[in-house]
């Protein structure tokens, strides 16, 4: 038998009742697997060596490989971790990437950035915190160096509070540390506290085990990984309205 999908949106606390919003910051507020994306086609289309190379399969390499010991450690630059890993795929895919470095780094870097942009919706609900002064953290766990440098080319400073990075706190979610410390900066506990990611195993878990109120921003229509207290948004858009109408309600 199908099951009624269960979305659980009465856990969203109207408007009013918002004492701060969390929010994951790749491909929840800003995009990030469309600009890796790009960053192997453009790759791909550089190099005719690469004519069958599957890009998916390049994409599945670049995650397995990422360390978050190398990222916490200090031990390499953003651009060097990522040179390194684009080497291992370019040389398992049989081209001597090490006297092409320069070259593909700078192809990928390219088209990153120029797809490197806001989620639909994720400014509307920034500009929303900012009217009704609600504060804004991003706790996110991936790369401190490339986090700042989105921050810094999409204007994000003007809506965001708090940015918290593996790096500022040596830990990544689901770890509810990373959580507590926001709550700590804004001096406030869990209750009202909202946090909105799309990964539910560090995202939603985290939420969860810090008691705070998860929302998960399922673009994709995916299946829950795991039972819990979760709301579950298809956008960000719908957040927007989902929290002015709660409020609308209470007045
Ligand atoms: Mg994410």
């Amino acid at each position: 038998m199908r099951k009624e999908k269960c979305r659980d949106l009465e856990l969203i606390p109207p408007l009013n009742e918002i004492k701060a919003m969390f929010f994951d910051m790749d491909d929840t507020l800003v995009k990030y697997r469309e600009p890796v994306m790009a960053g192997f086609n453009s790759i791909k289309e550089s190099f005719p060596e690469l004519e069958n190379a599957i890009v998916e399969d390049m994409m599945d390499q670049f995650r397995e490989l990422f360390s978050y010991e190398a990222v916490l450690n200090r031990e390499v630059s953003y651009r060097e971790d990522i040179s390194i890993r684009l080497s291992r795929i370019l040389n398992d895919l049989g081209m001597d990437a090490d006297d092409e470095k320069l070259h593909f780094s700078s192809v990928f870097w390219r088209a990153f950035w120029k797809k490197r942009r806001m989620v639909d919706g994720a400014k509307d609900i920034l500009q929303l915190c900012r009217n009704m002064n609600i504060p804004v953290a991003v706790i996110t766990n991936g790369n401190p160096q490339i986090q700042f440098r989105t921050m810094i080319r999409l204007k994000l400073h003007d809506y965001i509070d708090v940015i918290l990075t593996p790096r500022t706190i040596d830990e990544v979610k689901p770890n509810n540390s990373l959580f507590h410390k926001a709550m700590n900066i804004f001096d406030i506990g869990p209750e009202g506290v909202v946090m909105i990611g799309d990964s539910f195993s560090a995202d939603m878990v985290g939420a969860m085990n810090a008691g705070i109120i998860p929302v998960w921003l399922n673009i994709s229509g995916n299946d829950r990984p795991e039972d819990g207290e979760v709301a579950e948004i298809s956008s960000l858009c719908e957040l927007v309205d989902l929290i002015r109408k709660g409020d609308d309600k209470d007045e």
